[in-house]
């Protein structure tokens, strides 16, 4: 049990083995409910045929959503990355979810990713923007770049995330890449 807690992310060894102690001392039930939890996490969950994201009904509740605005599509690299801009409530556009980015050193290209899936969508011509919500380092600006020579074409417009300084960061720590990203980047006040 402790080897295989330790195999997730962000589990090291001392985590895996709180954890695994806890459930040998909490009520059977408790480690009942884990189990079926994760027996039925692979065979009810499916990808969107839409937006990718993972879900366990198709079309997912985001992309059903009516009340949504069906003209917008923001474009993040993982699953988890819709929860945070869900949480802000300034977005009420659709989401596509790569299921990664383009690492060539990883040997992970474009084929990898749901890009295909992606450029389906803007196709239909009911897209009138696309935000490129992807991580800024230095894949997912490469992911970035790729996408938007595949969808200049289509006259599509594109827009990116604006990447500054996080919210309580201090100027004199902050690092020259975001630094610098967060001047030009500067909106007029
Ligand atoms: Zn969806």
């Amino acid at each position: 049990m402790i080897e295989e807690f330790s195999k997730l992310p962000g589990i090291g060894p001392k985590s895996a083995q709180r954890l695994a102690y806890h459930l040998l001392q909490a009520p059977a039930e408790k480690a009942d409910n884990l189990a079926k939890a994760i027996m039925g996490l692979k065979q009810s969950l499916n990808f969107c045929s839409f937006c990718c994201n993972i879900t366990d009904t198709v079309p997912c509740v985001i992309c059903r959503d009516n009340e949504r605005d069906h003209s917008k599509i923001c474009v993040v690299e993982e699953p988890a990355d819709i929860l945070p801009l869900e949480r802000t409530k300034k977005y009420h556009g659709l989401y596509h979810v790569l299921h990664g980015a383009i690492a060539p050193s990883d040997g992970i290209g474009p084929e990898e990713l749901k890009i295909k899936e992606l450029i389906l969508r803007l196709n239909d011509g009911s897209i009138t923007e696309v935000i490129l919500a992807t991580n800024p380092n230095t894949e997912g600006e490469a992911t970035a770049l790729y996408l938007q020579t595949l969808i200049d074409p289509l006259h599509i417009h594109i827009t990116r995330l604006a990447r500054g300084l996080p919210y309580g960061a201090d100027l004199e720590y902050a690092d020259d890449i975001t630094l610098s990203r967060a001047l030009e980047g500067r909106q007029d006040m």
